[in-house]
Formats: C-alpha cells, sequence, structure tokens
C-alpha cells in the first residue's frame, strides 16, 4: 500500500550554539501530515516556525530525533542524498523572494530543473507553463526588479512547483505583500493543494491560517495541535 503519511517527525529537537551559548529552537517536535493536507502553521515569532520548515524541508538536520518523508528516514542523511530528496519532493517559497535580478522571470524558474539534470529545451518549455499557470505568460522575460511585489512572489511559486513537488513548503510567504497580492498568493496555494499537492504554509497571521485544513501552533520550540486538543477536551 502507498505511504499516505508524507512526514513523520518523531521527537525532533534542534540545538543552536554560538560560541558557549546553546539555544534549543526545537524541543521535541512530533507530527505527522497526510499526503494532500493543507497544514497552516502558526506561532509567535522566535517559537521555532522557520527551524521546523527548515527541518522539513532538508535545508537544515535535526539535533535529535527522526524525521521520515515518504517512509525514507531522511534524519540520518548527508548532504547528497539530501539536496537529492529536497529537488525530488518539496518546492519552497519564502518571505524574501530569493530571485536573481540579473536573470528574466523564466530563466529564474528554471533553475530547479537546472539542478535536477533536464535539458535546455525542457526546461524552458517547462519554465513558461509554471509562470503560466501562476497568471505571468505575459512577464515571462521581466526580470525581478520589473515586477511588482506580488509578482515577484508568484514566480518563485512557480519555481517551486516547476520540479512538480509533492510537498509546498511556505514560510510567510505573504509577509511582505499588501492585502490584494497576498489574496492572490493564497488562492495559487489553495489551487496547489487541490491539485493533491501537500501544502505546509508558515505564518504568523491567524487570518490566513484560517485557509488550511488544518492549523498547528508552535510555541517555545513545540507544538500544539488544536485539531487534536479540541478532540481531547470534547464532551
Ligand atoms: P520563527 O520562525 O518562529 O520566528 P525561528 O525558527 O527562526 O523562529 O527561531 C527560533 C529561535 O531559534 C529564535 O530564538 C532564534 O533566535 C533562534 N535561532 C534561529 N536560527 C538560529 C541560528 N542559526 N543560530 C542561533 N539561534 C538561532
Ligand atoms: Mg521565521
Amino acid at each position: 500500500m502507498a505511504e499516505t503519511r508524507v512526514i513523520r517527525l518523531t521527537e525532533v529537537r534542534k540545538t543552536y550554539s554560538s560560541g558557549d551559548i546553546q539555544f534549543e529552537a526545537l524541543r521535541g517536535v512530533s507530527l505527522e501530515i497526510n499526503q494532500g493536507e493543507y497544514v497552516a502553521v502558526t506561532g509567535p515569532s522566535g517559537s521555532g516556525k522557520s527551524t521546523l520548515m527548515n527541518i522539513l524541508g532538508c535545508l537544515d538536520v535535526a539535533t535529535s530525533g527522526r524525521y521520515e518523508i515518504a517512509g525514507q528516514d531522511v534524519s540520518r542523511m548527508a548532504e547528497p542524498e539530501l539536496a537529492d530528496i529536497r529537488c525530488r519532493w518539496v518546492g519552497f517559497v519564502f518571505q524574501q523572494f530569493n530571485l536573481l535580478a540579473s536573470m528574466p522571470a523564466w530563466r529564474n524558474v528554471e533553475l530547479p530543473l537546472c539542478y535536477a539534470g533536464v535539458g535546455p529545451a525542457e526546461r524552458k518549455r517547462r519554465a513558461l507553463a509554471a509562470l503560466a499557470d501562476v497568471g505571468l505568460a505575459d512577464r515571462v522575460n521581466y526580470r525581478p526588479g520589473q515586477l511588482s511585489g506580488g509578482q515577484q512572489q508568484r514566480v518563485t511559486i512557480a519555481r517551486a512547483l516547476v520540479t512538480g513537488p509533492a510537498l509546498l513548503l511556505a514560510d510567510e510567504p505573504t509577509g511582505n505583500l499588501d492585502s490584494t497580492s497576498a489574496r492572490e498568493i493564497l488562492s495559487i496555494f489553495d489551487r496547489v493543494h487541490h491539485e493533491g499537492r501537500t501544502v505546509v504554509l508558515i505564518t504568523h497571521d491567524r487570518d490566513v491560517a484560517r485557509r488550511a485544513d488544518r492549523m498547528i501552533e508552535v510555541r517555545d520550540g513545540l507544538i500544539l495541535d488544536r485539531s487534536r486538543s479540541s478532540l481531547v477536551v470534547a464532551p
């Protein structure tokens, strides 16, 4: 049977060290996310949301605990294997767009396909299709500086989706946007979710979080799962 729990974290801890000082940003997080689920992660600034996202996206590794993606234990993988997982499974959208200023939109979008070893003609075809999917067919040759914030964020979503990832991770994707652009971005996430992808949206904005199937709250490096805690208090 297919593995439906895409993500399983068990007692994950993350300790940052700077000099003599150690700080435990995640203090034993256990979490399961199913294939196709739309999960919002909320919590105050400094609670550990980005730390959690970096681990979920294999951009960083846990200090202890176990992390499985689609049944594979990634907690003990080294960088080349992690890079392979990121490339095949995960698309990222950040608050800062992280686009290359000197390159037109379509070149930014094709970059993940370069890492995946796709040939130039196919890369361009898929980049243009991904940009059309986010409503930017008429902006493919624009550089980031020639696009609005909302358009730049749509370019990053096209870049995140161009490899066809099962999991889309977004860390405060609407944090730098006006409300109209934010709504456009969130409706793209709704569509991505309806296509069957797993979406994990990190936000400190509870109104944004309410669009998801499930809201998870991070506090001081620990998870509070509201849907489960409400089950516990039900009569
Ligand atoms: P959030 O995204 O919820 O605002 P973060 O995950 O970025 O929180 O940070 C959680 C805590 O870990 C914060 O106190 C932050 O200062 C600390 N932290 C994050 N990254 C590092 C790092 N590279 N080195 C040391 N401390 C860090
Ligand atoms: Mg953060």
